[in-house]
């Protein structure tokens, strides 16, 4: 403050140094608010917020009694990875909510540079403090809850690595005096509760991962998605909206649709859309409906076949897909049927993944995981007359290419036990015969041991020419001795083939632990196959097994 008394104010080190000393005067050294942390209320409060998820529930608990018991923060970081929309930031908010603290999400996405997190040094033209001093700044507050959003999508550069700069702050044993380099004095951001959000654990630096607790949110079931939309999205649209729910109703069949025709994900943030979507078009109903209130007569329309299926006695709402009246005022409450969303959200932009069957031979359905949740894939192989060559395409990479050809390799080694023939019906596969994979979905790249069951029993079908049963799905690793290895993303996976339809899944043995995790109504339509060998799976995926040609024992005579 000496320094700057006796500086002129035109000198352009009298505007930095001002700033500094704000800086330091706003900051938080001493100011907290009152942690109110009581658990039955924290568990109420969670439960009203968020339906299903209870893994990640129970651990937020968990993580909040201790708090509450042991009265400081020091434990781990928790770490929410999951897909997209599934509600890891709202989780975090809420956590900030039950503890009466203050809430400030920091976004880590493409950040690259290390002065981000740690600020500039103040000789630099331009230079500022970091995104937590920046933070605490902000909130006012020495212990507010800091969302670190999307860890996994920290970037690297020459400016130096901002996740070696996360992982002192991330540390409780260094945090204490976290010294940015603007501020260049140390803050004490122990009292900081951080919580971090990833969308995959594969991106995260490995010392970074270390410092916290992974938590796994996976992606919703269909049944899920609908209670979350009828208890929490709709009412918080039609608020947003300024509708009510006399003047428009949703019945289940329709979120139902919009779930599985007009939206592919794991989470609900389009849902969540779709049905913004929809609130803006009846408010134009209900707002013109308004104008011509006074306008007493309306020509009766009639209904489609569909959407008489809808129609409640008591009240007669009528489907806003009618045009020819658009100028007359809606009967309320405004029922939206198929009709009323096509007109809104256009045709169904997704049909249902197994619509036919697989009629051809070289055809076989795995299981893939996407940061998006699982997806089901149709993994497709031709032959024709070549000299031995595999083509593969579909974007795919290393670990998906060796996976090829290990199943190529094992099929060839085996080709006399299953009776597996090229064309020419000889045993030697490969002989005058090309192959040709195909991973739809030609676009999105993809990788991972996973899909080498399938690559076997598509190849076993096309060498055998028999068909596999269109309603099984597989997944897991193989290897040259045709055993099958676990394989990561089961619950995300069989996720995927029951929303398809599909019936029957067949997953690696060692896998069989994670099918706890998936709700008893999905496991209660599957049947799951637990297989060990790659036997075991070519039996189950075909029709009445597949047949090994019993190894004939030669009986020599010994006289
Ligand atoms: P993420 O951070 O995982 O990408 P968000 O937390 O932003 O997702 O969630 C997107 C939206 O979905 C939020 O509006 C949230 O309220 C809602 N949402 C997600 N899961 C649930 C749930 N289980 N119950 C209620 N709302 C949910």
């Amino acid at each position: 403050v000496s320094r700057l008394k006796k500086m002129p104010q035109s000198m352009p080190e009298y505007a930095l140094t001002r700033n500094y000393l704000e800086l330091m005067v706003e900051l938080p050294w001493s100011k907290s608010t009152k942690d109110r942390l009581e658990i039955r209320a924290a568990r109420i409060l969670l439960d009203n917020d968020h339906y299903a998820m209870e893994k990640l529930k129970k651990r937020v608990l968990e993580y909040l009694a201790v708090r509450q018991l042991k009265n400081n923060l020091k434990g781990p970081i928790l770490c929410f990875v999951g897909p997209p929309g599934v509600g890891k930031t709202s989780v975090g908010r809420s956590i900030a909510k039950t503890l009466g603290r203050e809430f400030h999400r920091i976004a880590l996405g493409g950040v690259c540079d290390q002065s981000d997190i740690r600020g500039h040094r103040r000789t630099y033209v331009g230079s500022m403090p970091g995104r937590i001093i920046n933070g605490l700044k902000t909130v006012g507050v020495n212990n507010p809850v800091f969302l670190l959003d999307e860890v996994d999508k920290l970037g690297k550069s020459l400016q130096g690595d901002p996740a070696a700069a996360l992982l002192e702050v991330l540390d409780p044993e260094q945090n204490h005096s976290f010294t940015d380099h603007y501020l260049n004095v140390a803050f004490d951001l122990s009292q900081v509760l951080f919580i971090a959000t990833a969308n995959t654990t594969a991106t995260i630096p490995p010392a970074l991962l270390d410092r916290m607790e992974i938590i796994q949110v996976p992606g919703y079931t269909q049944e899920e998605k609908i209670e979350i939309a009828h208890r929490h999205l709709i009412p918080k649209q039609l608020e947003q909206h300024g509708l009510t729910p006399q003047q428009i109703q949703i019945p289940q069949v329709t979120t139902l649709d919009i779930i599985t025709r007009y939206t592919r994900e794991a989470g609900v943030r389009s849902l969540d859309r779709k049905l913004g979507a929809i609130c803006r078009a009846v408010a134009v109903k209900v707002a013109e409906g308004q104008h011509k209130e006074t306008k007493p007569d309306r020509a009766e329309v009639g209904e489609g076949e569909d959407c008489k299926e809808h129609v409640t006695e008591d009240a007669k709402p009528e489907s806003i897909s009618d045009t020819a009246d658009l100028a007359l005022p809606p009967e309320m409450p405004i029922l939206i049927d198929f009709h009323a969303l096509k007109d809104i959200l256009g045709p169904p932009m997704y049909e249902a993944e197994v619509s036919e069957r697989l009629s051809q031979p070289g055809v076989a359905i795995g299981l893939a995981w996407t940061p998006l949740g699982g997806e089901i894939m149709f993994v497709e192989a031709s032959r024709m007359d070549g000299e031995g060559q595999l083509t593969l395409t579909g974007q795919l990479g290393d670990v998906m290419k060796e996976s090829a050809h290990l199943a190529i390799s094992w099929l060839r080694s085996n080709a006399k036990r299953y009776q597996l023939t090229n064309a020419s019906g000889s045993f030697d596969l490969l002989d005058n015969t090309d192959i040709h994979l195909h991973f739809p979905a030609g676009a999105v790249t993809k990788d991972g041991p996973s899909a080498g069951v399938t690559i076997v029993t598509c190849l076993a079908s096309l060498f055998s020419g028999r068909l596999v049963c269109s309603d099984v799905a597989m997944t897991g690793e193989i290897t040259l001795r045709g055993l099958v290895l676990p394989v990561g993303g089961i619950k995300d996976k069989v996720l995927a083939a029951h929303r398809a339809g599909l019936k029957r899944i067949i997953i690696p043995q060692r896998n069989e632990k994670d099918l706890e995790e998936i709700a008893v109504n999905v496991r209660q339509d599957l049947t799951f196959v637990m297989a060990s060998c790659l036997d075991e799976v070519l039996n189950a995926a075909f029709d009445g097994g597949f047949a090994v040609k019993p190894r004939v024992e030669r009986l020599t005579s010994k006289l």
